[in-house]
């Protein structure tokens, strides 16, 4: 189920439990701002969640809440972790779910990173 973006920040959240270690990942990096891990139901050969360390329901709350110094550690973990996983020369997609329409299903910021094959039109069409 899509949830609503603008609840505040729930520590229960699956990815806040990751990020605590209290459930396991798959690792891809991590560093000061930034934690990388493949996702669980993978829909394309290479897909990766890059969320922030901090308490972020949304692309909207890091957005207009996060200090200066996290979004650029952010920004650049993203597209670290995208040079590292050797998307940048076939290419590959950004992807962030924001609230309902955007069906956002985790209440913590993640970009998602999909690659490894051509991935086709932006937006499915259901
Ligand atoms: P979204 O719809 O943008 O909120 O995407 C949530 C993503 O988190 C989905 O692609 C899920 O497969 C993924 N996901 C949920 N639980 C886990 C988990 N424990 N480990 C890795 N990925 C997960």
């Amino acid at each position: 189920m899509p949830i609503d973006a603008t609840l505040p920040y729930d520590d229960a959240n699956v990815f806040a439990k990751i990020l605590r270690g209290e459930i396991p990942s798959r690792k891809v990096y991590e560093d000061e701002f930034a934690f990388a891990f493949h996702d669980i139901t993978p829909q394309a050969p290479v897909h990766i969640l890059v969320i922030p360390k901090g308490r972020y329901v949304s692309w909207d709350d890091f957005s207009a809440h996060a200090p200066e110094a996290e979004i650029a550690g952010f920004v650049r973990a993203v597209g670290q972790v995208a040079r590292d996983s050797g998307l940048v020369e076939p290419g590959y997609r950004l992807l962030a779910n924001i609230g309902g329409h955007g069906h956002q299903e985790v209440p913590h910021l993640h970009v998602h990173l999909f690659g490894g094959r051509p991935l086709g039109p932006m937006l499915s069409h259901d």
